[in-house]
């Protein structure tokens, strides 16, 4: 019988098949994520880490027990979005981490419908969620992101996304390109 680490790895190709069906294909010079449960730092359940050109999706080992097997799928399609356009910790912006939380909220969804661990309660992420929530037609996002494979949410400029969604420079804007504070 497999276990529930195993089964919560059984759902990475499926979250970054989807992540780059909704939000952008992958930078390709980096290679596959690994996942593994290890992770011990005091951030969440998990980060993403990129050394070189790998990527390495961490979770914590207490997270892979079976009641805990939801949460473990959010946190893993959230950690999924920052592999498509790896940048380095201290570059993340409110941007991608609105984008992060909304896809592991979604992909939650999707397969365990209905889940009580659908709710993300971290203010930070809730309030960057919320403000790319604002922003609307995700689709807008997705195709600027695929004309440019290589490009980073990190490096998205306030006049391209106001060029991106036909707007003027607004508060939404500005701050969803600001670093996002841990
Ligand atoms: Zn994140």
């Amino acid at each position: 019988m497999k276990d529930a680490k195993n089964e919560i790895l059984g759902y990475l190709d499926g979250a970054l098949n989807l992540a780059e069906k909704v939000i952008c294909k992958r930078d390709m010079s980096f290679n596959y994520p690994k996942v593994n449960f290890d992770y011990t730092g005091d951030i969440g359940g998990g980060q993403m880490c990129v050394r070189d050109n790998n990527l390495e999706i961490q979770i914590k080992e207490g997270l892979s027990y079976e009641n805990q097997k939801g949460l473990a799928v959010r946190l893993l399609a959230h950690e999924v979005v920052h592999c498509l356009r790896p940048t380095t910790f201290d570059k993340i912006n409110r941007l991608e981490e609105g984008i992060a939380t909304w896809f592991g909220e979604y992909f939650l969804e999707k397969n365990f419908p209905g889940s009580d661990v659908n709710d993300v309660d971290d203010f930070n992420y809730k309030s960057a969620l919320d403000d790319f929530k604002m922003l609307g037609r995700k689709e807008l996002l997705s195709a600027y992101m695929n004309s440019k494979p290589e490009l980073k949410f990190s490096d998205i400029t306030p006049t391209s996304l106001c060029e991106i969604y036909g707007t003027k420079n607004n508060d939404i804007i500005r701050n969803l390109l600001m670093r996002f504070s841990y």
